[in-house]
């Protein structure tokens, strides 16, 4: 048998995006220059929010997000254990804890009834994962969150570009983050973007990834305790060019879906395409399969397995947070969060980029078919 190559991810660079880039090296303005607020102007004329604070990654985003919004040791926030696991680590890092409940099997996403169920005195916050581009049901957390008084995070790192409604991905809760590492939707290298309407937020998350340092004052002057999580010069052009064609990735994306669905077809019985959302315009993150009940989590290794050997990059996106080691040493276990398990056992991501052919998808479904019919 013939061995393919085609990656799991792979970024998007047009030779425009490289000038971008070597043109900031020529100015020798790599830091803190003009490349930072035009990124961060663009995206939040892209997205609609009033802020854009752009900071070094995902995670960074995240964490700032969690401290602006006072989150400290002990206060519980509500989150998903079906994402990756930046979205409840940026709780631990403030000695903060994460309550996990499990997910809507039509959405993956937070299921916003066992949220609710989840409150307690120590509830400070809901941090909703956008999870592979699908949309939580945003109307109902924040229902749930102004009933309580709870603030609303909504981690957005793998659906910018997503909407409903013309509400734009990020734009949901108190404050949203996006991540810009070369697998998601457009890349800065590594990269993370905090979006919010709030001036507070957005001014503590501008103090607090320079060193604590004051937006208007002096450069030795540092008001709060914060961190490097700036981001260069450089990344923040690679950015602002890749942003130009955001609108175009998605679009591809989206074909490439409708590819997937096309040539998974006759392999129903055995292996589901990634379903749509009703009433969301999906900007796919990954192309996740799911293989059906029928099979066991064995069964979708083996795919994985054949996939690998023939040179298909594949993953089994994600395993869940709270089986994790580090999240089993403090009380998870199995059989915690069984929607959430059940669907994680079965997924099969398969080989996703915005520049990825017909052809490509053809071959990858066909490998698909041939790892199925040894099962
Ligand atoms: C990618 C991702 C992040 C973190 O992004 P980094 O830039 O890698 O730090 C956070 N949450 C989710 C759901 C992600 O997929």
């Amino acid at each position: 048998m013939s061995v393919e190559s085609i990656p799991l991810s792979s970024p998007d660079i047009s030779e425009e995006d490289i000038a971008a880039v070597v043109a900031v090296l020529r100015t020798r303005h790599l830091s803190l220059g003009p490349q930072l607020p035009a990124f961060e102007k663009a995206m939040a004329s892209y997205t609609g929010a009033k802020h854009a604070v752009a900071v070094s990654s995902g995670t960074s985003a995240l964490h700032l997000c969690i401290r602006a919004l006072g989150i400290g040791e002990g206060d519980e926030v509500i989150t998903t254990p079906f994402s990756f696991v930046a979205s409840a680590n940026c709780m631990l890092f403030e000695r903060a804890i994460p309550r996990f409940v499990d997910i809507e099997p039509r959405t993956f996403c937070i299921d916003p009834e066992q949220v609710e169920r989840a409150i307690t005195k120590k509830t400070k916050a809901i941090l909703a994962v956008d999870v592979f581009g699908y949309l939580a049901d945003w109307d109902a957390l924040r229902a749930i969150a102004q009933k309580h008084g709870l603030a609303l995070i909504e981690d957005s790192c793998e659906a910018l570009g997503s909407v409903r409604k013309k509400r734009m991905a990020g734009t949901f809760g108190d404050c949203g983050t996006f991540a810009f590492y070369p697998n998601k939707q457009m890349t800065t290298g590594e990269g993370g973007m905090i979006v919010t309407d709030r001036d507070d937020i957005a001014l503590q998350a501008r103090m607090e990834r320079n060193q604590g340092r004051d937006p208007g004052n002096g450069w030795l002057e540092h008001r709060t305790l914060g961190f490097n999580y700036r981001i260069s010069d450089i990344n923040c052009a690679l950015g602002l060019s890749q942003m130009k064609r955001l609108p175009d990735f998605v679009k591809q994306r989206q074909q490439i879906t409708e590819w997937y669905r096309e040539e998974l077809s006759p392999l129903a019985e055995h292996i589901a395409p990634a379903p749509n959302q009703e009433g969301v315009d999906i900007s796919w993150f990954v192309y996740v399969a799911h293989m059906s009940p029928q099979h066991s989590e064995k069964d979708r290794d083996a795919l994985l397995a054949h996939l690998r050997s023939s040179g298909i990059g594949c993953n089994n996106y994600f395993p869940p947070i709270h089986l994790q080691p580090l999240y089993k040493k403090q009380g998870c276990n199995k059989g915690d969060y069984p929607v959430t398990e059940r669907i994680a056992e079965r997924t099969v991501a398969l080989p996703f980029s915005s520049h990825l052919s017909r052809a490509e998808v053809a071959t990858v479904c066909r490998i698909v078919k041939d790892g199925i019919l040894r099962l």
